[in-house]
């Protein structure tokens, strides 16, 4: 059964971001899978083609009647973290259902723990379940909508300079952890604005850049978040 189709982990590839994806489907028109996340904040398909808005039912019976493997399963990780508990499996050389595998991302493996990184918290979860987590425990996060007319994929917000924060956005498929640290008076080019980003979603593949700007009376700061497409459907001004 495994070697039905062993180029199948090519074959069920979000194209335009690259992870797995499970049914049902949708492509584009030129037969690309897309994964939930790039078909929603995606204009285009990464090959330039528009996604289509009806399913592919052939594909999905297609799928659903083979075997696939675990994205984790080639991940390090200690073996005495999560090899506990009598439903924990080692996925490393074993072939899954498509139901098989839902459940192997939310119980079973071993390979796909992610401990939650806020201050003080430490909750482990997975991979597939941590944004849950940020939602019940530090949440609901209202996600931030692209409200500029020149970059219609960027999100603009305000942060406080002058406070030590840490403070947790929600832009498309990401959860976005802005560090303000101490903030000197003397800001200048020498002296950068002290804000990092990370995007503490694990399971998001979209790729974001972002800016910071001081307003001139250096109580705020001005971030612009920008979701990356990777076809570049934007004219160049
Ligand atoms: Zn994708
Ligand atoms: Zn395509
Ligand atoms: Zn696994
Ligand atoms: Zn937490």
């Amino acid at each position: 059964m495994e070697h039905l189709c062993p180029q199948i982990e090519q074959l069920v590839s979000c194209f335009t971001c690259s992870s797995q994806t499970l049914p049902p489907y949708r492509l584009c028109a030129k037969a690309h899978v897309g994964c939930p996340s790039c078909i929603k904040y995606m204009s285009l398909c990464a090959c330039g083609s528009h996604f289509l808005k009806s399913p592919n039912t052939i594909f999905d019976w297609v799928v659903s009647a083979m075997k696939l493997q675990c994205k984790y399963r080639a991940n390090d990780v200690d073996d005495d973290v999560g090899s506990s508990g009598p439903e924990q499996v080692d996925c490393a050389d074993r072939w899954f259902t498509v139901q098989e595998l839902r459940d192997h991302y939310l119980t079973g493996c071993t390979k796909n723990l992610f401990t939650c990184p806020l201050q003080n918290c430490g909750h482990v979860a997975r991979v597939d379940t941590i944004t849950d987590h940020y939602e019940t425990v530090h949440g609901p996060f209202e996600p931030l909508s692209f409200n500029n007319q020149q970059a219609p994929k960027c999100a603009i917000f305000k942060l406080h300079a002058k406070k030590q924060s840490q403070i947790l956005k929600k832009i498309c498929n990401g959860y976005f952890m802005f560090s303000v640290k101490k903030f000197r008076r003397r800001y200048n080019e020498f002296n950068p604005i002290p804000l990092s980003m990370q995007n503490i979603n694990p399971s998001d593949s979209l790729k974001y850049t972002y800016t910071a700007l001081l307003e001139s009376n250096q109580k705020m700061i001005i971030v612009s978040v920008t979701l990356v497409e990777p076809y570049n459907f934007w004219p160049k001004i």
